[in-house]
């Protein structure tokens, strides 16, 4: 089509590139600064283990020949905070992943199995009652089934982390959706912290969850795996009482 130099079609049309232009240049800017903010964050998280591990190491160097005390409590902290670091890069690792990716490994299985393995598997390393209830027939779904495990391990182990009691899985099938909850009936989680769930590092209390190994990515890779799949995942929780995460997906078959 010819659109004449200068014409009043040509300035609207110019005028619709140079907005979509700039919507693009916002859209970068805000990936840009999500990335910095990212690279502080994840620097922060890093640098703190690093200190206490070069603290305690200094500390064996100095006293660590004479006192066994010393040389316990060293040995201790260190591999502690190791795991930790273990922790951080293997969660950053997966997060960069599943950001990295835009595109699913689709397959066709059955959820109900898959609860089951993940269950089975998270209860002979934990030693935690997991029930699943599920429908009378399998739910066949089309779906990336490596990440779907990954979603569910995600919230058993939370719900492992903050609970004592047993732990439900619960599958169901709705007009076209497939519904996932992992309940438990663990400590839950204060009203005002709700919004920030799913924000890259946030914990609802830092002592409690560093003390569990948490670093405060699980829900954000959760997140990112639901939207992948066109999802939605929702919490509802209430202190002292329990947390219930829900995923919602469509049921692709
Ligand atoms: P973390 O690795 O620290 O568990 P997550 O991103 O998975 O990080 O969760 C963010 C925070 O949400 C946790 O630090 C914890 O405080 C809270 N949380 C998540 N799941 C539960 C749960 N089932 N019960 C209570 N608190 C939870």
């Amino acid at each position: 089509r010819k659109i004449e130099l200068g014409s009043k079609e040509q300035s609207a049309e110019l005028e619709q590139l140079a907005r979509a232009f700039n919507q693009m240049i916002e859209k970068l800017d805000r990936t840009f600064a999500r990335q910095r903010q990212f690279v502080a964050d994840a620097s922060h998280e890093l640098k703190t283990p690093l200190t206490v591990i070069s603290s305690y190491a200094n500390m064996l160097k100095r006293w660590g020949r004479d006192d066994q005390n010393v040389r316990d409590e060293a040995v201790e902290a260190i591999a502690k905070e190791s795991q930790r670091l273990q922790n951080l890069t293997k969660s950053m690792l997966m997060l960069a992943e599943a950001e990295q990716e835009d595109w699913l490994k689709l397959e066709s299985f059955d959820l109900v199995h898959l609860a089951d393995e993940t269950a089975d598997m998270l209860h002979a390393t934990f030693q935690r009652m997991i029930r699943v209830h599920t429908p009378k027939t399998d739910v066949k779904m089309m779906a990336d089934k490596d990440k779907i495990r990954q979603l569910l391990v995600i919230l058993l182990d939370n719900a492992i982390k903050y609970s004592k009691e047993p732990i439900d899985i619960i599958i169901s099938v709705t007009k076209g959706t497939v519904r996932l909850s992992v309940a438990d009936k663990g400590i839950g989680i204060p009203e005002h912290d709700m919004p920030h769930l799913f924000e890259r590092f946030f914990r609802v209390d830092g002592a409690r969850s560093r003390s569990t190994g948490g670093v405060g990515l699980g829900l954000s890779i959760a997140k990112r795996i639901v939207d992948l799949h066109e999802g939605q995942i929702d919490v509802f929780s209430k202190p002292d009482k329990g947390t219930t995460i829900t995923v919602v997906l469509p049921h692709k078959k």
